[in-house]
């Protein structure tokens, strides 16, 4: 398989050569030149997560990587993948069960694996910015590896106690900056740095943001699995509302749909930040300054993997067919969480609660509501709001125990750049 720009420059790379650029040179974000529509029956569903990926994967690494992938996916998913029933015609995939608590270990660490296995005796710097929970992830699954450097900006004062200790508590090979900003920001300056001479002269520079193709690809694999298994327990296919921020996630829930896999509908719950429900009504895409919600890791304005999604549906009216989209704002994502603990007695980090609002305005037919944190690293919101003590996982409290360092940079930035 070879990977194309969303943009103008249709010369196509390899899955290395994309994987190690993160953007494409034109500033697009690379996608399969491809998606081919495959006999989902041939995947075995008995084989464990990893074996079933590295099935799946392949198709998009041959050549590249593609006899290393069993082993590529035995290290990267080493955590379970949990689907539960919450009623009648609701489920939950839970995706939060990696080193960092969110589903953002599935691509932080299959990156971190084929990253690994293909650097050369230079130091190679990842960039990441994050809302949220990319940059632990990274952090985690970059930690201690010879030959790279990490660096995550996150915007200060913007993302849960918790959130922040999972990213600078590292040291080492990590270092964590602070951006006296929002996300928005730190997106910007990671873009900065990409188009300064002066760092693609001196550093091998690259970015393990969900533009980042190898981290993408590996989240298609959640749905087509999902969405497979349910079929085969059920005799019907389920749709999947998925929490959304800078439109990630449900860009691989719509290529795991392209290739044939049984995902009925898909819909996109955002918090107050609702560029793509505007988009839906307006025609054109508005970027706007993102706000400040309680589902934190989705506060984005400027979704980057709009374009993804958009070349999916080129036309207006082909994506609004395609795709809903629902704005939740924190008022609802209280009266969800305490909606889901007083009938369920589940607990949802406030990120699954946009998804979790959304449901009841859907169809009764079933759906899957993708849990994308665990609730214990937003114990500040869901504490005072059902009065109850949240359950700290294993793999934070031992993060917790460690000591944390940050450096505070303005949103102007750390790069001389004359754009800004
Ligand atoms: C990153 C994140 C999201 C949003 O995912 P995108 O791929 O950016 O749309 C949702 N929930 C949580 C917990 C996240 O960390």
């Amino acid at each position: 398989m070879q990977y194309v720009s969303t943009r103008q420059d249709k010369t196509p790379a390899s899955f290395i050569t994309a994987m190690q650029r993160g953007l494409a040179p034109d500033g697009g974000l690379y996608i399969p030149e491809r998606f081919p529509l495959m006999d989902v029956k041939q995947f075995d569903l008995n084989s464990s997560y990893s074996e079933f990926a590295a099935e799946l994967l392949r198709y998009f690494m041959e050549g590249d990587l593609g006899d290393q992938l069993n082993e590529i996916c035995k290290d990267a998913f080493n955590f379970p993948i949990v689907m539960s029933s919450i009623d009648d015609k609701t489920n939950m995939l839970e995706l939060y069960h990696g080193p960092t608590l969110s589903f953002k270990d599935f691509g932080a660490r299959f990156l971190a694996e084929c990253m690994q296995r293909v650097l050369s005796d230079k130091i190679m710097t990842i960039m990441v910015a994050t809302s949220g929970d990319t940059g632990s992830a990274v952090a985690a699954a970059f930690y201690k590896m010879k030959n790279i450097r990490v660096i995550v900006l996150f915007p200060k004062g913007q993302i849960s106690q918790r959130q922040q200790h999972q990213i600078t508590c590292w040291g080492d090979n990590i270092s964590a900056l602070a951006v006296e900003g929002s996300f928005d920001d730190c997106q910007q300056l990671v873009k900065a740095a990409f188009a300064n001479p002066l760092w693609q002269q001196h550093t091998h520079l690259s970015t393990a943001n969900s533009i980042n193709i190898a981290r993408l690809l590996p989240q298609v694999v959640i749905y087509a699995y999902a969405s497979l298994k349910f079929q085969a327990e059920h005799g019907e296919s389920a749709g999947f509302i998925v929490p959304s921020g800078n439109l990630g996630n449900v860009t691989a829930a719509y290529w795991a749909k392209k290739l044939g896999f049984p995902l009925r509908e898909i819909a996109i719950a955002t918090n107050a930040n609702h560029v793509v429900e505007d988009y839906l009504h307006e025609g054109q895409l508005n970027p706007r300054p993102s706000v400040k919600t309680l589902a934190n890791a989705m506060d984005v304005g400027n979704p980057s993997n709009f374009e993804r999604l958009q070349l999916l549906h080129p036309e207006i009216d082909q994506f609004r067919r395609e795709v809903q989209a629902f704005s939740v704002v924190d008022e609802q994502i209280r009266f969800a969480i305490l909606d889901a603990y007083q009938q369920h007695q589940l607990l949802l980090c406030p990120h699954t609660a946009t998804a979790y609002f959304m449901r009841q305005h859907l169809s009764n037919t079933p759906w899957f509501i993708v849990a994308t944190a665990d609730p214990c690293k937003f114990e500040t919101i869901i504490e005072p709001l059902l009065d109850i003590h949240v359950p700290v996982a294993l793999q934070l409290q031992e993060l917790l125990n460690r000591p944390t360092h940050f450096v505070t940079i303005p949103p102007t930035g750390l790069v001389p750049d004359t754009d800004r």
